[in-house]
C-alpha cells in the first residue's frame, strides 16, 4: 500500500470531500450542494489544488475591500457551514463584518443547523435568522432574493462564498459590492462579482484572514490604492490562463 502524505493536495481534497459528506448528514448542506461541490473539486483539479498568484492578489484587494466597508456582511450557506464556519466567525470577528444565514433552496430545518453550527463555533449575533426582519433585494421578484433587512439588504459589501450567478447579479444590481469565492473562473458568480478569488475556499479563507490583520495596519489610501489596481476581469483571465498551462504540461507529459 502507498502511504500518501496528510499534506498532500489529492488527501488535502479528499479530506474537504469529507467533511461536506458529513455536512450532508448533519443536515448542513443541500443535494444541490453535493452537486456544487463535484464542479468545484473538478476546476480544483484544474487550478493545481493550490493557491496561485492571482488568487494571492484577488485575496488582498478583498481584504482591503472588507476593511473599507461602513457596513460589510458575510453570507453563510450550508456548503460553507460544513466546510469552514470556524474560519468565517473568525474572519467576521477580524473584520467587524456581520454574519447572515442566506440560503439558495431555503429550508427552515437547514437554516436551523446551519445557525447551531456558526454558534458553536463562536459566532454571537447572526442575521437572517428572523422572517420578521426579512426584506427583498430591490428590483427582484424571487423568493430566493429574501435578505435580512439589517444586513446583507443594508450592506455596501457582501462576500459571498460558493453562489448561485442570478444571486450575485441581483446584489450587484441592488448596489452592493461583491466578493466571492469561486473555484470555476467561468461561472457567472466570477465572471459578475467585483472581486473573485478563484480558489478553494478551504485554503483562501485563512490567507484572507491573514491578510486582513496585515493591512489594519494600513491607511485608508494604501488600500484604496491596492483596489483601485485591482482588475477583476483580469484576474479571471490570468487564472484561465493558468488552467490552460496545467493542462499543456499534462497533455505533454501524457
Ligand atoms: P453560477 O450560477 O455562478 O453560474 P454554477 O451554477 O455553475 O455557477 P453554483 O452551484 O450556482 O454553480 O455555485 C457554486 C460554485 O461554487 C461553483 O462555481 C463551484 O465551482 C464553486 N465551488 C464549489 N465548491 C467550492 C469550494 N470548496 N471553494 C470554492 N468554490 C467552490
Ligand atoms: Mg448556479
Amino acid at each position: 500500500m502507498t502511504l500518501i502524505p496528510k499534506s498532500h493536495p489529492r488527501v488535502k481534497s479528499l479530506l474537504i470531500r469529507e467533511k461536506l459528506v458529513e455536512g450532508f448528514d448533519k443536515g448542513l448542506v443541500a443535494k444541490e450542494g453535493l452537486l456544487a461541490q463535484g464542479r468545484g473539486e473538478a476546476f480544483d483539479y484544474l487550478i493545481g489544488e493550490k493557491t496561485s498568484k492571482a488568487a494571492k492578489s484577488a485575496i488582498k484587494a478583498a481584504a482591503a475591500q472588507i476593511l473599507l466597508a461602513k457596513a460589510p456582511v458575510i453570507s453563510i450557506n450550508g456548503n460553507i457551514a460544513a466546510l469552514c464556519p470556524k474560519e468565517m466567525v473568525r474572519l467576521s470577528k477580524n473584520t467587524s463584518a456581520k454574519l447572515e444565514v442566506n440560503l439558495f433552496y431555503v429550508n427552515e430545518k437547514r437554516k436551523r443547523a446551519i445557525i447551531r453550527t456558526l454558534k458553536s463555533n463562536g459566532a454571537k449575533e447572526i442575521f437572517g435568522v428572523n422572517a420578521r426582519d426579512s426584506t427583498r433585494l430591490s428590483g427582484t421578484e424571487s423568493a430566493r432574493r429574501i435578505v435580512d433587512k439589517n444586513g446583507i439588504f443594508a450592506a455596501d459589501v457582501v462576500v459571498v462564498p460558493l453562489e448561485d450567478g442570478d444571486r450575485t447579479l441581483a446584489l450587484r444590481k441592488a448596489g452592493k459590492t461583491v466578493i466571492t469565492f469561486d473555484l470555476n473562473p467561468l461561472s457567472r458568480t466570477s465572471q459578475t462579482a467585483n472581486i473573485t478569488i478563484v480558489d478553494n475556499v478551504t485554503r483562501a479563507v485563512d490567507l484572507l484572514i491573514e491578510e486582513s490583520k496585515k493591512m489594519a495596519e494600513k491607511n485608508k489610501k494604501t488600500l484604496q490604492k491596492i483596489i483601485a489596481d485591482f482588475d477583476n476581469k483580469k484576474n479571471l483571465a490570468e487564472n484561465i490562463v493558468q488552467i490552460k498551462n496545467n493542462l499543456t504540461r499534462r497533455a505533454r507529459i501524457a
